[in-house]
């Protein structure tokens, strides 16, 4: 468990987790036994029941936990336990309806109040609010602070709202929302109530402004680790960016993949060499229509895609929790739009990868982007100033020289323990290091002043590996020293080194048209033996088969697990719901790995509750019981026919 006090922040910090727990007596079985029977898990993830108890004392609170790490179970639990309607503010109408239909499939109260709702729905929905149907309502900010909606909730006597995504109140958050700011009227609306704001955002800045903005007073902060533990972090050189993004969705076949672009050109093209490749893959930006971006949104929560190429704009509506990989084809602008986009994979908790193609253009490309916006739009230097160290982090970030998580638990303000997180790359070992990586940089340095810092890149690689181009001719630089130094380095790999020098700034290319490479004090550093220099070798392909990668499939029955799959999707689609609302991964591996065939050891499976072994568990024991029997008819007819074979 992590518990951070944050300086200066107007909330309290609870450094004691029993502090919370001071005056509410509700002993803790009592939370798990609702836990247990809507939901089916057995125990609570670090931080929830201090956010339960939070919520059950009426005691205002910030809780910042990473994507995946439980955030809803804890305003979902205590209208339960203590038999009220609580309002739960969401930015987007696609959260609500899942959040909702995921609660119903667990036979949970809950609705949503949404412009998508016909006159009647809507009229029966307010009328079971007014008569205490529900235990959670959805209600998007603009709505909950209209004069109407707000007259009736004081008739009910709403007492506690959770604020969802609650950095979207913020200015420095990557998601704000106008909408949101009119949330601060709350605490003068219901001085009463109190205040739970869920988020994962990591930043000081944001959650001080949280706390200001809706007047928490007295806040509990629970504030969770940001390391992913399930996510196996991957930066890797971009060479062939396609072939390699589809290296690695085929390292995912027939999983969910989300793979993010910096323009949306660059999504269609992807998406469209991956469809030649047979991939079931769309593209996805803000430049398509609203009905458009809909369709593909659902088709790949519905896993009718496995594959969604998209910018940036692709990013909160996202439920689906079987994602496997994240891929960034190019670099992110900062850290935190990394941590969120990122944040998007494994959040079953089950293993996933997260993808990083990195290319020193990248920085170039962003740097003169960001500029030339900073520009146009005549802001001040000092905002340009912090787009840039953001960026400047992020290329920190991918240099191969030290752990992925802790670099971003550090980032956050977070210490890491872990000598070895055996969950990226570089713990991994796949990024090895060159022997002796001062020689050749010394040769690619040496080149570029023999040619006295007139060429641009291409050039000084031919004339490093000995070729015969117009250009070498035309200035005899095949009678240079360096000429054909490096004849038997591949044109990959040596583009690869140099990239690494450009990275580690012992090289400068000029920003103009022709890019001209140029030398700096570090690089005759290196040319005068004073200073030596690290490089890797190519990247080598991850093995599939890594221990980790496998660890959450140990004595999982995969074709079990494939057939289960299909009964969900076929259930998910009678119902109109995505399949994770049937049951999520964890829970079909579960099931594929014991077996049940009887209720009561159908209950013990992790996430299954007494709704949904209702509503779904004979369907499910009736496949798990024709599968076992026809795999026990097939042993035996193997074992017959191995039986009948002459000794
Ligand atoms: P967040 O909103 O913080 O991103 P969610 O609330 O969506 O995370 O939870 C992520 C997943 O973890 C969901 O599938 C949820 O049901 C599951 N989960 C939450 N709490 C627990 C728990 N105590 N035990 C097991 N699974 C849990």
């Amino acid at each position: 468990m992590f518990l951070v006090s944050l300086r200066g922040m107007t909330g309290q910090a609870i450094d004691h987790p029993e502090q919370i727990g001071v005056g509410s007596t509700l002993p803790l079985d009592k939370i798990l036994s609702e836990v247990r029977r809507y939901w089916g898990y057995t125990s609570l993830r670090p931080h929830q029941e201090a956010a339960i108890r939070a919520g059950l004392e009426h005691r205002d609170s910030l809780v910042v936990l990473p994507t995946g790490g439980g955030k809803s179970l804890c305003y979902q639990v205590p209208p339960l336990l203590a038999e009220r309607t609580d309002i739960v503010v969401s930015p987007l109408i696609s959260l609500m309806k899942d959040q909702v239909d995921g609660l119903r499939a667990c036979g949970y109260p809950a609705a949503a109040l949404h412009s998508g709702l016909t006159p009647d729905e809507r009229h029966n929905t307010l009328n079971d609010v007014v008569t205490g149907k529900h235990r959670l309502v959805f209600v998007a900010p603009e709505r909950l602070m209209t004069s109407g909606f707000l007259s009736m909730l004081s008739r009910v006597d709403v007492r506690s709202f959770a604020i969802d995504e609650a950095h979207c109140i913020s200015h420095w958050g990557h998601d704000f929302r106008p909408e949101y700011r009119q949330l601060s009227q709350l605490k003068q609306e219901f001085p009463r109530a109190s205040i739970h704001a869920y988020t994962a955002t990591a930043t000081e800045r944001v959650r001080r402004d949280i706390i200001e903005q809706l007047g928490l007073d007295e806040a509990a902060l629970l504030v969770g680790t940001f390391d992913r533990p399930n996510l196996a972090y991957r930066v890797v050189a971009r060479l062939d960016v396609n072939r390699q993004v589809l290296e690695v969705i085929r390292r995912h076949r027939d999983e969910a993949v989300i793979v993010y672009c910096i323009s949306r050109k660059d999504t269609e093209a992807l998406a469209e060499f991956l469809r030649v490749q047979k991939v079931k893959a769309a593209h996805y930006h803000a430049g398509m229509n609203a009905d458009e971006r809909r369709q593909t949104q659902e088709a790949f929560t519905n896993e009718e895609l496995d594959v969604i190429v998209a910018t940036v704009a692709f990013g909160m509506g996202i439920d689906r929790s079987n994602v496997r990989c994240v891929v960034h084809a190019a670099m992110p602008k900062s850290i935190e739009h990394y941590q969120q986009e990122t944040g998007r994979a494994g959040r079953d908790g089950l293993e996933a990868e997260c993808v990083l193609f990195y290319s020193f253009s990248d920085f170039a490309r962003w740097k003169s982007l960001l500029t030339r916006s900073h520009e146009d739009a005549g802001a001040q230097a000092e905002s340009l100033d912090a787009k840039l160290e953001l960026l400047e982090h992020l290329r920190r970030y991918c240099q191969p020289f030290h752990c992925r998580h802790k670099h971003l638990s550090e980032y956050f303000g977070q210490v890491y323990e872990k000598a070895n997180c055996r969950a990226c790359d570089v713990c991994l070992n796949e990024t090895p290091d060159m022997e002796d990586a001062t020689v050749p940089a010394q040769m690619i340095l040496s080149c570029v002043a023999r040619t006295e810092e007139r060429f641009g890149i291409n050039h000084i690689v031919n004339v490093l590996r000995g070729g015969d181009t117009e250009m070498i001719r035309k200035w005899q630089h095949q009678n240079l020293s360096t000429y054909g130094l490096m004849r038997d380095t591949s044109r990959k790999s040596l583009l690869h080194m140099v990239n690494q020098l450009f990275d580690q700034s012992l090289l400068e290319r000029t920003t103009d048209e022709y890019k001209t490479l140029r030398l700096n004090g570090a690089s005759w550093e290196v040319m005068r033996g004073e200073r030596n220099v690290r490089m890797l070798s190519l990247p080598e392909k991850p093995s599939r088969e890594s221990r980790r990668e496998t660890a959450s499939w140990v004595g999982v029955d995969r074709p079990l697990f494939e057939e289960l799959r299909s009964l969900r999707t076929q259930l998910a689609r009678e119902r109109g719901v995505p399949p994770y609302v049937v049951f999520n991964d964890a829970t079909l591996r579960d099931m594929a790995r014991r077996k049940p065939r009887t209720e009561s050891a159908m209950l013990m499976i992790h996430g299954v509750g007494e709704q949904k072994l209702k509503n779904f568990g004979d369907c499910f024991m009736d496949c798990i019981d024709s599968f076992c029997q026809t795999h026990a008819a097939d042993e035996e007819s193997a074992s017959d026919v191995l039986g009948s074979e002459p000794m």
